[in-house]
């Protein structure tokens, strides 16, 4: 298995496969990943127990000032730019002065690259948070996962560490009037004896119900594309990733697939 780890701060400019040129922002530690989730899938491998993890992040005055040297840097260069996207090793928005570092990237777009969006892909797990929350209201591309809609496939997959509450988030998502993209990652194989699918029938209709009612302004939907923690996963084909596709389309809600 391989761990693909961020060495950075900064990462970039990157063609993404589903953002474009994309700036990367990893607000986590450079040697370790941080995450309360604990995805069977994840790319970054897997997530230690949190409270026995000695984190120390970057400043976010670090934070800042490192981007705005490469956001004059790109402009200087006349470099093209789509997205500044806050991801990296785990959850991004677990940096306790999240709220601060928006803004001011919000401030630094702006000024150097104001056609630019700002993106933050996050697990949703911090969605309590009012500051939190209100930081991601400012932007216009909170990525934001939901891989089933039921808790059993969601402990399968995400693992979450701590209180998971399903309703809650639904209502969390609700809040953000539609300013918001679904992330799901449709997987399947076997892991610890157990089937694992979240592309079934069951699981998709129950899902798409889930979408109607949050009414992202859009859904990405992908498959493993890297190394997984866990060697006996398998893509969802594409054919099948298309045919999800066009159920949420029917909702009239925009989708992008990655297959
Ligand atoms: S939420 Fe993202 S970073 Fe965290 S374990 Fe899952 S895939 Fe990895």
């Amino acid at each position: 298995m391989g761990v693909f780890l961020f060495d950075k701060i900064i990462f970039g400019p990157v063609k993404s496969r589903r953002l474009g040129v994309s700036l990367g922002i990893n607000l986590l530690p450079v040697d370790e990943k941080f995450c309360n989730f604990n995805c069977i899938y994840c790319e970054c491998g897997w997530s230690k127990d949190l409270k026995a993890q000695n984190i120390i992040f970057h400043d976010a005055e670090l934070v800042i000032e490192t981007l705005e040297m490469k956001l004059d840097e790109m402009k200087l260069n006349n470099e093209p730019l789509d997205v500044i996207t806050y991801a990296g090793n785990g959850e991004p928005t677990l940096h306790p002065k999240f709220d601060l570092i928006i803004e001011e990237t919000i401030r630094l777009r702006n000024e150097f690259f104001p056609k630019a969006k700002i993106a933050v892909l996050s697990n949703a797990t911090t969605l309590h948070n009012a500051k939190k929350v209100a930081a991601l209201k400012l932007i216009d591309q909170n990525i934001l996962k939901l891989d089933s809609a039921f808790i059993d496939t969601i402990k399968l997959l995400n693992a979450p560490q701590g209180k998971y509450d399903l309703n809650k988030l639904i209502a969390q998502f609700i809040s953000f009037e539609g300013n918001l993209i679904i992330q799901t990652m449709f997987v399947k194989g076997t892991y610890n004896q157990q089937t694992v699918d979240n592309s079934t029938d069951l699981e998709v209709n129950a899902w798409l119900q889930l979408i109607e009612k949050v009414k992202p302004k859009q859904v990405m939907i992908y498959t493993i594309a890297r190394d997984t923690p866990v060697d006996t996963l398998e893509k969802v084909s594409i054919e099948r990733l298309n045919e999800i596709a066009e159920k949420v389309k029917a909702f009239g809600i925009e989708v992008q697939v990655s297959g």
